[in-house]
């Protein structure tokens, strides 16, 4: 086993400046390192293990799937693929499901569908409406639609046929829908994730949609972060009357086993054929196995309306504890995506906290991101502010 007070070796590429911690095991809202030291996990693989670590449930599926059959390829029918797609279009409304390993794979999909769909409508160059400050992905295609140049920087040449707005900016999208002939999608994030838990004024996938209908556009929506219960609802767009035409999900659909959909509707639903697109593991036994159980604790055990209340007693706490801190610029969230936005960059808290036994993230520089287990109880929910909020008051500098 790596021993983390050494070097990481060379033989990892670089990718990640990770924090020199290990854990060695994980239960329910808690992960453990090889010292035994407790650390309360308030990011959950960046929103990927919502029912918390070690599930019984989850766990117990894995396990009796391994020990019958993992994979077989997407050449045969695979029950438990069709089980899934079939219950995450009852739980959405969508009519079909395609299944990856990703986020950026279901991203991937998106753009796919919508580059057949402007062919289907004789556009010879599609375009893609995509989001300032969005992230889709670390692939060719998603890293274009990526809002963010870090994310670009050194890849060039970057694909054709996207074309970018201001977040939260209907007006652009009304005046690139008056100039530009070749759009036929928009791909937004219902809530920007990485771009620091950005929540768009009401009204705002409701004028897109708009927008879409009087264009034929298709309306694709980037719930990979924001899907699987995270925000109290399965998907962010069911707290709104929207239906969208495509959706991609991918990290909390298998609480840590790799697997990523993309999800569509009406004609958007006829593009991907025999012989377009594929994908060796996509939809495996394991994966299925995993996501089925997810979907299940999701929809039948009152889990999101739970992460919904956590959501408000965490964002109430915050702005009790932290009132009056002038550090401090806004508190904001939606169901368990949980942000507190300081008026300067905050990166070091990140390491403060492993030191406090303690898991967040911090996205944009500045915003302090919270994705927790959905599963919490309300004494680990209220630890977890506590804990974030005497961080932000032991900030070196200037007292608040
Ligand atoms: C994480 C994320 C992705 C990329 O997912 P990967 O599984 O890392 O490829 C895409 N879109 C959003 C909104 C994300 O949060």
């Amino acid at each position: 086993m790596a021993d983390v007070y050494e070097e990481i070796p060379q033989s990892v590429m670089p990718t990640y400046a990770r924090i020199p911690v290990a854990f060695v095991r994980g239960e329910g809202s808690y992960v453990y390192d090889s010292n035994g030291k407790r650390y309360l996990d308030g990011l959950t693989g960046i929103a990927v293990c919502g029912l918390g670590h070690a599930h019984p449930k989850v766990a117990d599926a894995i396990a009796r799937q391994a020990s019958t059959l993992l994979h077989t390829s997407n050449l045969y029918r695979i029950p438990g693929q069709e089980r899934l797609a079939s219950r995450l279009c009852e739980i959405s409304g969508m009519d079909n499901v395609f299944f990856c390993n990703s986020g950026a794979e279901a991203n991937e999909a998106t753009i796919k569908i919508a580059r057949l769909y402007g062919h289907s409508r004789n556009c010879a160059m599609p375009h893609i409406v995509v989001a300032d400050g969005s992230f889709h992905g670390r692939t060719m295609a998603t890293l274009t639609a990526t809002g963010n140049r870090k994310v670009q920087a050194g890849f060039e040449p970057l694909l054709a046929g996207f074309v970018r707005a201001p977040y939260n900016d209907v007006e652009s999208v009304e005046k690139i829908a008056a100039n530009n002939k070749n759009v036929v999608a928009v791909l937004v994030e219902p809530i920007l994730g990485e771009g620091g838990i950005v929540i768009p004024d009401d009204g705002y996938l409701e004028a897109l949609r708009g927008i879409c209908d009087r264009h034929d556009w298709l309306l694709m929506l980037d719930e990979v972060q924001t899907g699987n219960g995270r925000t109290g609802k399965y998907f962010a767009f069911q707290h709104t009357s929207v239906m969208p035409d495509v959706v991609a999900t991918a990290k909390g659909l298998g609480n840590g086993v790799p697997i990523g959909a993309c999800l569509a509707r009406g004609e958007a639903a006829k593009m991907l054929l025999a012989g377009t697109h594929g994908s060796t593991f996509g939809g495996n036994f394991l994966a299925c196995a995993a996501a089925n159980v997810v979907v299940d604790e999701l929809t039948e055990g009152g889990v999101m309306d739970r992460a919904a209340e956590l959501g408000e007693r965490m964002l109430a706490r915050f702005r009790d504890r932290l009132a009056g801190n002038n550090r401090v610029k806004e508190i904001r969230g939606k169901g368990l995506l949980v942000a507190v936005e300081l008026n300067e960059p905050c990166t070091d808290l990140v390491g403060a906290a492993v030191d406090a036994g303690l898991l967040i993230n911090v996205a944009a520089d500045t915003v302090i991101r919270l994705l927790p287990p959905l599963t919490m109880s309300d004494d680990e929910a209220d630890a977890m502010v506590d804990h974030v909020a005497d961080l932000i008051d032991a900030m070196p500098g200037q007292t608040p």
